[in-house]
């Protein structure tokens, strides 16, 4: 059978293009892409065929299918061929069963979605290996840039050029200076992407790269694009997977460009429209305070998203005022009967902090949603029997100064009530005893 894809209007202007063609927005109405695959098509196989088929390929060693992505390639992008597919084996990441932590929260069933368990060390790999796939299809075509290109908080940056160094391919990433952390801004460095330090924010970036693209000087990999996207939704697919094809009642996502809510979404709703499932999970969009557009919005009541200047926050990555997916997130809360709740700086340090007590390792970003999560189950929006997935979105190894100067309490404003400074003692057997014996009795 073939499948296939191709580019829509988001909004619905007639027209499509093949997802090779670099281009970015509606040629009729300026708004959003999406890739729209033929369901007719996906039909030839039944709800439990899939779900065989994609349980046989899971972490196989069978290129590309033991790729989380690209076990589902059908659903994802049927026509890039086996020996273009650039790939790192992404996904297949663990389901964290958080016991402790959610005792401690008051829900019995909560489990952590590790997708910085990840080549990378976050879950941008996930739409990454699809967008340089494609890029690399293209190339191949004739498509002429100089460089596939990013504005990015650090993650997107950290995954481009990895996936870029993999397939030979040159890579340009618009950082705001001072912005990310050391990792994030070394990982580029690594891979020999061009990397451009600006003196701005994200959104200040976004606004260059894509004046670039739009010269066709680059190929531009933000998730405006919505290539990241095929890839990206497969986060979802895989977490029903992972509980044998049960789905969950909560998933509590943090977000800053909006781009991986609406991806979850494309999965859950390709799920149900192909007979995979039959209801969706509700959805919490969990953002920082300092960047909040899309919580002032919903929380006003209203369906358009307006633009903020994003003020600075712990959670770096998810610093956004301008989020360029707002649209499809706003599709994505209605149909998943979704909320959106905010953490400030003293709430996702702390919960950071809680949640590394009972093992987790979290990154700034995943602590946002879990100090959502405990704000949602205090006013009993979440109950106590229901099933939660809190997606991590990136390893907690990448932000070691967070953890340092939280467990130094040197981040203002903080309290850092679970700081756990190192002891330090002069090589005596009775002062490590002492020091034993003062903290366990
Ligand atoms: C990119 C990123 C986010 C936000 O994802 P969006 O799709 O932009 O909403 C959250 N956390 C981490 C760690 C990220 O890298
Ligand atoms: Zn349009």
């Amino acid at each position: 059978m073939a499948y296939s894809c191709e580019l829509r209007c988001f909004s619905g202007c007639d027209g499509a293009w093949p997802v090779t063609r670099p281009l970015y927005t509606c040629p009729k109405c300026g708004g959003l892409l999406q890739v729209a695959h033929d369901l007719e098509a996906l039909r030839d196989r039944s709800g439990p065929a899939w779900m065989k088929l994609f349980d046989e390929r899971y972490r196989v060693s069978t290129w590309p299918y033991g790729s989380g992505v690209w076990g589902k390639r059908e659903w994802v992008m049927p026509q890039v061929p086996d020996d273009i597919v650039v790939s790192t084996y992404e996904g297949g990441s663990n389901l964290f069963w958080a016991e402790r932590h959610g005792r401690e929260l008051g829900v019995r069933d909560l489990w952590v979605k590790l997708c910085g368990q990840s080549h990378s060390g976050s879950f941008k790999d996930l739409g990454m290996t699809v967008l340089v796939s494609v890029v690399r299809l293209a190339l191949r075509d004739g498509l002429a840039v100089k460089a596939i290109a990013c504005a990015s908080t650090g993650d997107t940056s950290a995954s481009l050029a990895a996936y870029g160094a993999a397939a030979g391919l040159p890579v340009v990433v618009l950082l705001p200076k001072g912005k990310v952390s050391s990792a994030q801004l070394v990982q580029p460095i690594a891979h020999g992407a061009l990397v451009l330090g600006l003196d701005t924010d994200f959104d200040g970036c976004m606004h260059l790269v894509k004046q670039l693209a739009a010269e066709n000087l680059v190929y531009l990999a933000n998730s405006m694009n919505p290539l990241r996207l095929e890839g990206q939704k497969t986060v979802g697919i895989e977490i029903v997977q992972q509980f044998d094809w049960q789905v969950p009642d909560w998933i509590v996502l943090p977000s800053g460009n909006l781009g991986n809510a609406a991806a979850l979404y494309q999965g859950f709703r390709m799920m149900k429209e192909l007979g995979l499932i039959s209801r969706y999970p509700r959805l919490a969009v969990a953002q920082a305070e300092a960047a909040n557009p899309l919580y002032r919005a919903w929380t006003a009541g209203l369906r358009s998203v307006a633009p903020i200047t994003a003020a600075p926050t712990q959670a770096t990555a998810i610093q956004i005022g301008n989020p360029v997916s707002a649209p499809r997130a706003l599709q994505a809360l209605e149909a998943m009967n979704g909320v959106v709740e905010q953490a400030s700086e003293e709430e996702l340090c702390e919960a950071a902090a809680r949640a590394d007590r009972t093992g987790l390792y979290t990154c700034p970003h995943t602590a946002v949603g879990l100090a959502v999560l405990q704000k949602l189950v205090a006013r009993g929006v979440v109950q106590p029997h229901e099933r939660v997935i809190c997606i991590s979105t990136a390893s907690g190894l990448k932000f070691t100064e967070f953890k340092v100067r939280y467990h130094e309490r040197a981040i203002e404003g903080v309290r850092s009530s679970l700081a756990n400074p190192p002891v330090f003692l002069p090589p005596d057997y009775g002062a490590v005893v002492d020091a034993i014996r003062e903290r366990f009795g």
